[in-house]
């Protein structure tokens, strides 16, 4: 199997053979990773645009260190301190990129669709570091790495998604992923945030905790998505701490050798109790280590690179 695909835009799109070789290709990179030395020099010359019109702090860090450790040329460009801000669009941003021979640009944007609409035009690679609610692909990929490292395996494991299900990319990018690599996807939550048509995809959508949480192999928790909702989708935090939260009781009811997982930030007490998030079972700072693998991965194949090719 090879890549052959310039872009990163979504998992929908992504075969699971494609999906299973960034995997494998993680794999070298997070053993680059325990090593003395971290740095290859896959991208030398290459100039890496984060582009981030949206708030980030882990993918962002992320994507800069994975791309300094392949040792491309770096810049972190936010909109705030940009002329985006004077009325730029962001066709003609990336344009000037361009012209100043960026070879990637990581793109984080509130509109969903923003890195599709860039591949139209772009000369340079578009790797989609989350848009609007629709995909993070590359947080997708970091959470099945993290369960196919523990677990060995994904097809025919009950991954449980818990939380803001209709607003969040992260929520799509893993429903994507885990179906395609054989899993069964539970979808839990208020009913106003987990609808039915999640169902036409192949998830099961329960709007019972405990029905969601009992024996599963796998739960991720997802924050409630504030900026995104237009309108109040349920009574207060409290109350959905009260109905849906993580506790140690519903944890109780999880396989005994369940992952805890959480894309971050974290709201502790909220969609997960602080004790739950620090102890045995939780995996979500290896999450956070395992992403750094994974961008690599992406970016190295997006250059061209191919498995076996790291030095
Ligand atoms: N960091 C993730 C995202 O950008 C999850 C979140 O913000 O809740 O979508």
């Amino acid at each position: 199997m090879t890549w052959n695909r310039r872009h990163l835009l979504d998992l929908q799109s992504l075969t699971a053979e494609e999906i299973t070789l960034i995997l494998d290709v993680a794999r070298e990179f997070r053993a680059v990773g325990e090593r003395d030395v971290k740095k290859v020099g896959v991208l030398q010359g290459r100039t890496v645009v984060n582009l981030f019109v949206e708030p980030s702090t882990r993918t962002r860090i992320s994507f800069e260190l994975a791309a300094l450790r392949l040792s491309a040329d770096v810049i972190n460009f936010t909109a705030e301190a940009s002329s985006l801000k004077k009325g730029e669009t962001l066709k003609d941003t990336v344009r000037n990129l361009e012209s100043m021979s960026a070879d990637f640009v990581i793109l984080r944007h509130g509109a969903s669709g923003a890195p599709h609409f860039l591949s139209r035009f772009a000369r340079c690679h578009i790797i989609n570091a989350g848009d609007g609610a629709h995909e993070h692909p590359t947080q997708g990929l970091l959470d099945v790495f993290t369960i196919r490292e523990r677990k060995g395996r994904i097809a025919g494991l009950k991954v449980t998604i818990l939380g803001d299900i209709l607003y969040s990319r992260v929520a799509r990018s893993n429903i994507w992923a885990l179906l395609k690599l054989g899993a069964e996807v539970t979808l839990c939550g208020p009913p106003t945030l987990v609808p039915r048509v999640f169902e036409q995809w192949g998830c099961r959508v329960t709007w019972n905790v405990h029905e969601a949480v009992r024996g599963a192999d796998v739960v991720n928790l997802l924050r409630i998505q504030h900026e995104r909702q237009r309108k109040t989708m349920f009574p207060s935090t409290g109350e959905y701490a009260a109905l849906f939260g993580l506790n140690q009781a519903r944890a109780s009811l999880l396989h005994p050798e369940a992952l805890i997982m959480h894309p971050g930030p974290i709201n502790r007490g909220v969609e997960i109790e602080s004790e739950l998030a620090d102890g045995e079972r939780s995996v979500i700072l290896e999450q956070v280590a395992n992403g750094l693998a994974v961008r690599m991965a992406v970016l190295h194949l997006i250059n061209g690179g191919q498995p076996g090719q790291i030095c």
